[in-house]
């Protein structure tokens, strides 16, 4: 019986989500002690310029050896190498190892997976280093396969993009890449509940800062910046207050407010919380330092999302 990549996925997932709830947590927990030591030992190779997979210098290209960092772009690496090494190591596998690159410049920054930012595909996501920059995708069609693109594109499949110094290295539609078993397994639990996020110890990005359950964190803690650092900013902060009927708001009580939280260093909207007889939400976003997706289609989000980013300029530039 010959099993197909998409049946083996759904297999695992299905898996996955069947297993005693204490089981899989204990999995959990010793994939991630695994995980921090592999990290770990990624950082110490990475600082002294060796890759963590092959032991090699990063610069270093053999073409008979596929390694993920080949997408470092060592000389000798071009286009017609993607194939041999996606079908050596899996998507999770370079994404993994991506990330933890991008991490190493800046934290969380250089990798936006944020849903918003998207165009509603089961993944995306956008990862920078340096003057490199990676991007993968899978929608529906290409998780179950699609015509177009003869016997490969028929396969469940992803499509990447690299640029290099701002310029396509590679193109989304040059390739459709083949997903592996676990791709398939997480992709496919991801289809069926797209809340399903998995934590990838030291390759946090974006969706993980940003996440329902990091914002109080966020709000508590986040050190408010000086406004010397804003181009780079991770987090945009927007705090509406509202004052009760009745309850008048007065305009100096939030001055001295805004003024108390840049003395203290702390931000305006864990002050805000102070006052009385108003509501105050405040909304936490991909700041101005947050590296952009770069979308395969559906360019209408992303023109949102520029002139979202536009009009908070223009607001700022209003202070
Ligand atoms: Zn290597
Ligand atoms: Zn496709």
């Amino acid at each position: 019986m010959v099993i197909t990549p998409r049946e083996q996925g759904l297999k695992v997932a299905k898996a996955i989500e069947t297993m005693d709830p204490q089981i899989r947590e204990q999995a959990n927990q010793a994939n991630r002690e695994l995980a921090t030591k592999q990290h770990q030992e990624f950082k110490e190779k990475f600082a002294k310029g060796i890759c963590w997979h092959c032991n090699k210098p990063l610069t270093s290209f053999d073409a008979r050896e596929p390694c993920p960092h080949w997408l470092l772009k060592p000389e000798g690496f071009e286009k017609k190498h993607m194939e041999v090494l996606t079908e050596r190591y899996s998507w999770e596998v370079l994404d993994n190892f991506l990330r933890w690159v991008a991490n190493e410049e800046v934290f969380a920054q250089n990798i936006n997976d944020l849903v918003d930012e998207g165009t509603g595909k089961i993944a995306e996501v956008t990862i920078k280093y340096k003057n490199l920059q990676w991007s993968f995708s899978c929608g529906g069609n290409d998780l179950s396969g699609h015509e177009g693109g003869g016997e490969l594109s028929k396969r469940p499949h992803y499509h990447f993009q690299m640029y290099v110094d701002d310029k396509p290295f590679i193109r989304y539609n040059d390739f459709h890449l083949p997903l592996h078993t676990m791709d398939v397994a997480l992709l496919e639990a991801k289809r069926a509940n797209p809340k399903i996020y998995k934590r990838i110890v030291g390759g946090a990005g974006m969706a993980e800062i940003l996440h329902e359950g990091n914002l109080e964190n966020i709000v508590e803690h986040l050190r408010s910046g000086d406004g010397a650092d804003e181009v780079t900013a991770p987090f945009k902060m927007d705090t509406f207050i509202v004052a009760e009927p009745g309850k008048p708001m007065k305009a100096e009580d939030v001055q001295r407010l805004m003024l108390e939280a840049r003395a203290e260093g702390v931000t305006f909207a864990k002050k805000a919380r102070q006052m009385k007889n108003v509501n105050v939400t405040t909304v936490v976003s991909a700041g101005p330092g947050v590296i952009e997706q770069k979308v395969r289609s559906g360019r209408g989000r992303k023109q949102l999302r520029d002139q979202d980013r536009a009009w908070r300029e223009q607001q700022k530039r209003k202070d």
